[in-house]
């Protein structure tokens, strides 16, 4: 049924296929089917076909903050890769959901644009990045972002203000409303230096390398810092560092990094997350909150 559906329509797709490429974490669970939509009219007919049907589906942006749990996603995953658009008029930038983050902080730095530059690093894009209002060094999304084009889950397009976006640390509206979808994200940044603007973002990102486990797949921070304390500090001092399930281990290098030094699957990440709960709660009484999302 939804391969025909699939074909009726001629929709950019592949089927049986392994997300490895698809996630950070570079693990190999498999998809029944993604599809690519290429324009917002595809993105619709095919939600209206899921949701009629009452299929599984996920959007899925660059995997970098994910862990797929099971070996087989039983539904549609939808890439927004094909919606990619982006317009800048002086310091407003419209773009779509697929655009990469750490691309287009690099673009507006070289075009002497100053607001961005949290995100060279981050390698998101920008749709889920303005859903999770994703950030680094005091400055998120929430404080370049205008106004977004989302598609409701009536599949009504809609524009939302910065003000009820709702957001905060790690945060938005749109993590409690999982069916709402980011089409498209308004920027407004300011003009600055260009020379400074490209050392700040290479001075941090020497500091990342330094300070970081980029060499090894992973899907960034594994929890939320809890307020004034650090959450690579806790787990360090519970002795985790190194520690190790099936390949999938604890950074020697950031101790809130999860790496995946082989074959490690999803399972063995949520395993290893759990226990460094267990520990963190018993050792400090405190509550360690998830910041990458497990895909069931
Ligand atoms: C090496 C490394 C460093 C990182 N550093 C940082 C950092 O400094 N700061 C930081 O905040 N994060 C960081 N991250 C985590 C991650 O890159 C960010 O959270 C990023 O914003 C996630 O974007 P994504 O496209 O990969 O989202 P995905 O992992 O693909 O999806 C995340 C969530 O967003 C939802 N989503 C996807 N697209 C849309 C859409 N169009 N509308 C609504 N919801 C959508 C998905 O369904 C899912 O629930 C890092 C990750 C890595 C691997």
């Amino acid at each position: 049924m939804i391969r025909s559906f699939i074909k009726e329509h001629n929709l950019e797709y592949l089927e049986n296929v392994s997300l490895k490429k698809y996630n950070t974490y570079r693990l190999d669970a498999k998809a029944n089917y993604i599809v690519f939509p290429k324009n917002i009219d595809e993105l619709i007919l095919l939600l209206k076909f899921i949701k009629d049907n009452n299929i599984k589906y996920l959007i899925l942006g660059n995997g970098s903050n994910v862990i797929f749990k099971n070996n087989n996603y039983d539904g549609i995953i939808i890439k927004l890769t094909n919606l990619n658009n982006l317009e800048i008029d002086k310091t407003t930038i419209k773009v779509e959901a697929g655009y990469n983050l750490a691309k287009l902080s690099l673009e507006t730095a070289n075009l002497s644009l100053t607001g961005l530059e949290f995100a060279s690093a981050i390698p998101g894009e920008v749709g889920a990045s303005t859903a999770m209002n994703a950030g680094a060094y005091n400055s998120s999304m929430k404080d370049v972002v205008t106004r977004v084009k989302v598609l409701t889950p009536n599949l009504e397009v809609v524009t939302m203000e910065n003000k009820e976006l709702e957001y905060s640390y790690r945060h938005s509206f749109f993590k409690e409303h999982k069916d709402f979808i980011i089409l498209e994200t308004e920027l407004e940044l300011e003009n600055g230096d260009k020379d400074d603007i490209l050392e700040l973002i290479r001075t941090r990102r020497e500091r990342r390398i330094e300070a970081q486990p980029l060499n090894y797949p992973s899907a960034g921070s594994v929890f939320r810092n809890p307020k004034d304390l650090h959450a690579g500090a806790l787990i360090e001092q519970c002795g985790f560092k190194g520690y190790n399930i099936n390949g999938i281990e604890v950074s020697e290098k950031h101790a809130n990094f999860i790496i995946n030094k082989g074959n490690g699957t999803g399972k063995d990440i949520v395993k290893l997350i759990n226990i460094i709960e267990e520990k963190v709660k018993e050792k400090y009484n405190i509550d360690l909150i998830l910041e990458q999302e497990i895909i069931e």
